[in-house]
């Protein structure tokens, strides 16, 4: 990664920014579909800058789809400012690709992204976020934010807070901050007291299962496509859902890794719950007959 947050060590652990051949990709993701895998997970550092043999990250995430056997692409997490025009275009006409992000906000105050040495505004991030919403039905969001990064103070925290708060996340990763050596951040001075990063943090994951909440909840009344994994210890089948909802269904059919539409009906903190759509019929290429 050349991106060189002040708080990571992956540029120096794993060295500056390089693709794989697209040609490599769709070998992987042809050799993956052949072992029967229906999704597949885009995934690497800093991600949206891949750029090989003129394909951008689009590009390669449109060639993947067309791999012979592919059920659906996920992409992992990805930094903000890389997520383009032609990716959001991509996520809303091809329903290869889950209209799910994992976009990495880390702070909501300005003052303390720039410490972070992120490229991007809290007002940038906001627009983005809104932006993808507006064009992609139904996208699941989660994010990734540091607690305590040093020089938090209650106002910056507040910032982030009130951000989170205002936009429709899925879900958050809350990361308490820690140091690691060989950082810059770890020589910053304004160190915040554990009981005060532990208390924010705490806040903040309180906040994450209210968003999470609220997104099941959005999803009554809608038919999701859901790929089922395992029989859990209730005996219900569980997946998750193009979005990445947590969905679970009571029905006797062998249907792990099938993707299957099911209708949510009703919905809590921890999942979804629904039936799979009356007169459903599978082959074993997911092809839906009524
Ligand atoms: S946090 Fe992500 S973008 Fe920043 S340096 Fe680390 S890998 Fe690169």
């Amino acid at each position: 990664c050349d991106v060189f947050c002040s708080f990571c060590v992956i540029p120096y652990t794993r060295g500056r920014q390089r693709s794989r051949t697209l040609a490599d990709c769709v070998r992987e993701t042809a050799a993956l579909t052949a072992r029967g895998h229906r999704e597949i997970v885009v995934t690497g550092v800093n991600i949206g800058t891949y750029m090989e043999g003129g394909a951008d990250f689009a590009g390669l995430l449109d060639q993947l789809s067309e791999v012979h056997g592919v059920g659906r692409l996920r992409i992992s997490s990805i930094e903000p400012m890389t997520v383009d025009d032609s990716v959001i275009d991509l996520m809303a006409r091809n329903d290869r690709i889950c209209p799910y992000l994992h976009l990495c906000l880390q702070s909501g105050d300005d003052a303390i992204l720039e410490t972070m040495k992120r490229p991007y505004t809290a007002a940038e991030y906001r627009s983005l976020l809104l932006d993808i919403v507006a064009r992609v039905p139904n996208a699941g969001i989660g994010t990734d934010i540091i607690v305590g990064f040093p020089g938090e103070t209650e106002e910056s925290f507040a910032k982030t807070y009130a951000l989170l708060e205002e936009l429709p996340f899925y879900h958050f990763h809350v990361f308490s901050y820690s140091e690691h050596t060989h950082t810059r951040s770890a020589k910053m001075p304004e160190k915040i007291q554990p009981e005060i990063v532990k208390k924010r943090s705490e806040k903040v994951r309180r906040l994450g299962q209210i968003k999470k909440q609220r997104f099941h909840e959005a999803q009554v009344g809608r038919t999701l496509q859901v790929l089922f994994e395992r029989r859990d210890p209730r005996g219900r089948l569980v997946g998750h859902a193009e979005n990445y909802a947590l969905v679970s269904v009571d029905d006797p059919r062998d249907l792990t890794n099938r993707i299957v539409p099911v209708e949510v009906r009703e919905a809590d903190v921890d999942e979804v719950r629904g039936t799979v759509l009356a007169g459903v019929e599978l082959d074993r290429q997911d092809r839906v007959t009524a």
